[in-house]
């Protein structure tokens, strides 16, 4: 079996839509990115490529490139799967936690869980997804991001 680790953050600006796990999120401002800049998603297409040893998400997905402007984020990470698939593994499930000062994201974790389960092609069981404050300190703490941190587990395909 491989582990991998993956982190992102992204800047919160005002009349931006926020997207975290592939879930729209009722909130004044969003992440801002080439993409959707769905900081949640990123983290998990870093742990996916690292387990692999496949690189980053800035080879396979550079901001550089205009057919990943807008883009959303779930579409890199079904890419992420399928090429990790190409090289042999699967996924046997992921962890994530995001640190976010606002808004509240618990009512949102499970369908968040349900979005990504799609592209990881996994149950949405083998899917975590968690939020945290962070209690003020920083600027995550001051509203000016939000910060994502993930692992994913993958085996050998049978
Ligand atoms: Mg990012």
């Amino acid at each position: 079996m491989r582990v991998g680790i993956g982190y992102d953050v992204h800047v919160l600006e005002a009349g931006r839509p926020l997207v975290l796990g592939g879930v729209r999120v009722p909130y004044d401002r969003g992440l801002v990115g080439h993409s959707d800049a769905d900081v949640l998603t990123h983290a998990l297409v870093d742990a996916l490529l690292g387990a692999a040893a496949l690189g980053t998400i800035g080879e396979h997905f550079p901001d550089t490139d205009p057919r990943f402007r807008g883009i959303s984020s779930l579409e890199l990470l079904a890419e992420s799967t399928r090429l990790l698939e190409e090289a042999g593994w699967r996924v046997v499930n992921v962890d994530a936690v995001i640190s976010a000062q606002e808004p509240r994201l618990q009512p949102h974790l499970r369908s968040m869980a349900e979005a990504l389960a799609g592209p990881l092609r996994v149950d949405p069981t083998c899917v975590g997804v968690k939020a945290t404050s962070p209690e003020g300190l920083g600027a995550l703490g001051r509203r000016e991001g939000i910060s994502a941190q993930a692992v994913a587990l993958l085996e050998p395909k049978p």
